[in-house]
């Protein structure tokens, strides 16, 4: 066992274990209540959560880390970069993929390393405890990753690293070691950034996001095509099709339009986490309408995709096709027909003959 550091050394310590792992930003913040408590009621007050109950159901935990770890002091905060900003390539009849999600499923990719630099900590302070989150609890992470200097949070509720942009990862270990917070003391190095508001007078991702779901500094889950292709398990509401663009499975609008991700040079010197490659930006929409649940199987393999059922990616599939057909009237006789078909299938769940019904403008199945 290693000899006990002091809470600054120990900070240096987990610091440089953290990027060793492979994670391109850290700090540490303290175990504190969130200062956004009331803004988290009142957002969930206003049906802002939608379908995400889970969220509404543990807002304690997720206004207040120390409820996940009794005498936590601590809260160690790690991001990898999965993307560099580079723009896509885009593909009649195919939908997009938010970059999160093109990659090897990345919650074992983080988790498999929190749970070493969680060792790490216990190892260098003797008798403490540690509690990863990430996903695992709904805590409100962004605001902890700020705290933790690792950004500042923009209008579009993202951390921004200025110079690396948004396309970030989080994740968090509580832990009831005494570890000086990164705000403490100055830096070691230039692995810190400063808190101040990334955005100033920009307003680009509010004027780009197609379905009006950002007010700055949050967002309306229930009008973001993000939430509406994962986190919405239902039919989606007839007022967004047409409207949420190409996008299958998330959105990136917001931040591919953000001055702070559009990629530089150094940017694109930084790099991102290997292990996060790309396997998969899109997919062709026709013929997920197509699919059975074993091609949905062989698709969601270690993968984030998993998240949408079956039915799901045939709704969001009939979603993006939606809008393509408003901007490409060649594509419309095909896909109005395959739509028109899905409709009359009395074999296709409720939710996808809804979808097709939409996409062909009517208002209800007979
Ligand atoms: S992810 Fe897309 S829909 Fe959601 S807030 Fe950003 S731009 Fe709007
Ligand atoms: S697009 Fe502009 S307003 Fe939106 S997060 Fe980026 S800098 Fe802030």
């Amino acid at each position: 066992m290693s000899a006990a550091l002091d809470r600054v050394a120990l900070r240096d310590a987990v610091q440089r274990e953290a990027q060793r792992l492979g994670f391109a930003l850290v700090g540490v913040a303290r175990a504190e209540a969130s200062a956004r408590r009331a803004e988290l009621e009142q957002w969930i007050h206003d049906g802002k959560h939608g379908e995400m109950q889970w969220i509404a159901d543990r807002v304690t935990e997720a206004a207040d880390v120390r409820t996940l770890l009794r005498g936590a002091r601590s809260v160690i905060c790690v991001a990898d970069r999965y993307h560099t900003g580079a723009a896509d390539r885009v593909e009649v009849g195919r939908g997009r993929i938010a970059r999160y999600a093109r990659t090897k499923d990345y919650h074992d990719i983080i988790r498999d390393r929190l749970r070493r630099l969680g060792r790490f900590v216990r190892e260098h302070a003797p008798s403490s405890e540690t509690r990863l989150t990430g996903d695992i609890h709904p805590i409100l992470e962004r605001e902890q990753a700020a705290r933790a200097l690792l950004g500042a949070i923009g209008k579009h509720t993202l951390l921004i690293r200025p110079g690396l942009g948004s396309y970030f990862l989080l994740g968090e270990i509580i832990t009831d070691a005494d570890i000086a917070a990164s705000d403490e003391a100055p830096p070691s190095d230039a692995t810190h950034a400063d808190s101040t508001d990334p955005c100033g007078q920009c307003t680009r991702c509010l004027d780009a996001c197609p379905t009006k779901a950002i007010t700055p500094w949050s967002v309306d889950a229930t009008r973001c095509t993000a939430y509406l292709t994962i986190e919405h398990r239902s039919a989606i509401a007839p007022e967004f099709f047409g409207s949420t663009g190409d996008w299958w499975f998330g959105c990136d609008i917001c931040q591919e339009v953000c001055p702070h991700t559009q990629a530089t040079r150094a940017s694109r010197r930084a790099g991102t986490n290997e292990q996060l490659a790309p396997r998969l930006d899109s997919i062709d929409l026709l013929e997920v309408l197509g699919w059975s649940e074993a091609d949905r199987a062989r698709l969601v393999v270690s993968s984030a995709l998993k998240r949408a059922t079956l039915p799901m990616m045939k709704r969001n599939a009939l979603l993006a096709l939606a809008s393509m057909v408003r901007h490409d009237p060649a594509l419309a006789p095909s896909v109005l027909a395959r739509a028109a078909e899905i409709e009359r299938d009395e074999q296709e769940d409720p939710m996808v003959r809804d979808a097709a019904c939409q996409l062909r403008g009517c208002s209800a199945i007979d």
